[in-house]
């Protein structure tokens, strides 16, 4: 056994070795930054989405200057509103490329993050085959090793976790994939993002990574906008659990408008984070303007309402600035 993980079991030493903490920074494709550098960021929202399946999927099946090209306009436009950063939320299996990430953050001069994890809805199209098999403890450590070492041979770092599950009762599947992204949690201070949609799944994983020993303000409910009884945010959002109102690029216009001054109404807008999870190039597909949705319908469709209802600029630099930067500063969030 290493030295270092020996002395960690015996609790003798951090996990990470000297010069791998990164706690209070934030980890782009570029490399760590003051939290602070991120600006006005979208915290959900894809460039490149692959569906063919994790048995499937390869890197040959896109060229990334295609994609570099189809992206370019969306992403000039989300930074013509302010946009600074901006969070790639496509797992691994599902056609996350970091190579593809850091040369459009260089192209246009923009801050993007990228994840470690595993993604199981969809009833584990995406899952890896030794997803199946191996422990939460051994995935874990293929999520940790990317932030130690870099993914996939590069030295680019995660910098959050992204798993998904099924709504509904958790499966001992995705159990295992909460349990391994709370280990990795408690490895790196990295944020939990989990595609969850309903209100359910969501509080099964906020109890579940609480039994590991993890803070619900390291998990994101991805999706929430999927829970029909929005009276539910509040007990999320008290538990110190962020909601993600991420569907923005989808329509109901007025409906996230209603949410999120009710959220304001209970002050609970410290606890929110918006996004519009869109995009984005599908490889095999003719990726026509049409089919691509763009990643500015909250500042053209649901902020005049807002402004319209007396929010301020405080209010929206809360869900786009101070919100993303507190959610995503590398952090143990220990119970
Ligand atoms: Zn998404």
């Amino acid at each position: 056994m290493e030295r270092r993980r020996f002395l960690k079991l015996i609790g003798c030493v951090p996990l990470l070795p000297s010069g791998m903490d990164f706690s209070g920074r934030v980890m782009t494709v570029e490399g760590p930054k003051a939290a602070g550098s991120l600006g006005k960021t979208l915290i959900h929202e894809h460039f490149l989405v692959d569906f063919i399946g994790a048995d499937k999927i390869s890197a040959t099946r896109w060229n990334r200057q295609t994609v570099r090209k189809a992206v370019a306009p969306y992403i000039e436009k989300a930074k013509s509103e302010g946009i600074q950063s901006i969070m790639d939320c496509t797992p691994a299996f599902l056609g996350r490329d970091v190579h593809l990430l850091r040369e459009i953050s260089r192209e246009h001069t923009i801050h993007i993050l990228t994840n470690t994890g595993y993604y199981g809805a969809v009833n584990n199209k995406y899952l890896p085959k030794w997803a199946f098999t191996e422990t939460e403890q051994q995935l874990a450590d293929r999520w940790i090793r990317e932030f130690e070492n870099g993914i996939e041979g590069t030295d680019i770092r995660p910098g959050f976790i992204k798993i998904g599950v099924d709504s509904g009762k958790l499966s001992e599947l995705h159990k295992k994939l909460v349990r391994a992204a709370a280990i990795t949690h408690l490895a790196t201070g990295l944020t939990i993002c989990s595609h969850t949609g309903p209100a359910p799944a969501a509080f099964e994983q906020i109890e579940l990574i609480k039994k590991m020993g993890v803070r619900p303000d390291a998990f994101v409910w991805v999706h929430a906008q999927a829970e029909p009884d929005k009276n539910i945010y509040p007990k999320a959002a008290q538990m110190g659990a962020w909601v993600s109102l991420d569907g923005m690029g989808w329509g109901e216009f007025e409906g996230y408008a209603t949410w999120l001054s009710q959220l304001k109404s209970e002050e609970l807008l410290n606890r929110v984070l918006i996004s519009h999870d869109a995009g984005w190039y599908t490889p095999g597909t003719n990726n026509s303007m049409k089919s691509f949705v763009g990643y500015t319908n909250f500042f053209e469709k649901i902020q005049p309402i807002l402004r319209s209802n007396g929010w301020k600029n405080s209010d929206f630099d809360q869900l786009l600035i101070k919100n993303p930067e507190e959610a995503f500063t590398i952090a143990i969030r220990k119970l």
